[in-house]
């Protein structure tokens, strides 16, 4: 690994770890001041180690978060985005079992997240 890799690979993982909602690939981009395809690059080889998730909030955009601890689902706001992480692996895990039972499928991954209104925009 080269130094400059493992320069952007800190940098990715420092200014996902200072961001309290997923990031976008174009605001990694102006934040680390690297192009798309190092971004990408790097993204995947944490992706495929699990350290980091894609989420998709339906916006048109992919987003990127740590997950040391395996990922987690999300509850995000309509109106000003803000987004708070939910703790139900164990129901989900329980919802995919049935889903295997009626599909037959073998399971790879799953994306659930909720969208509503947040109390402060209630
Ligand atoms: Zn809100
Ligand atoms: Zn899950």
């Amino acid at each position: 690994m080269t130094g400059r890799n493992t320069k952007t690979k800190r940098a990715l993982l420092a200014a996902l770890n200072s961001s309290n909602i997923p990031m976008s690939v174009s605001e990694l981009v102006k934040k680390l001041h690297v192009n798309k395809t190092t971004i990408y690059r790097e993204l995947a080889s944490f992706i495929e180690e699990g350290s980091i998730s894609e989420v998709d909030f339906s916006d048109g955009q992919k987003r990127y978060e740590l997950t040391p601890d395996g990922h987690h689902h999300h509850a995000v706001c309509m109106d000003c985005k803000a987004v708070v992480e939910l703790e139900i692996e164990p129901i989900i895990k329980k919802l995919e079992q049935n889903v295997i039972k009626q599909s037959g499928f073998m399971l790879r991954k799953h994306q659930i997240e909720f969208f509503g209104v947040c109390r402060d925009c209630a």
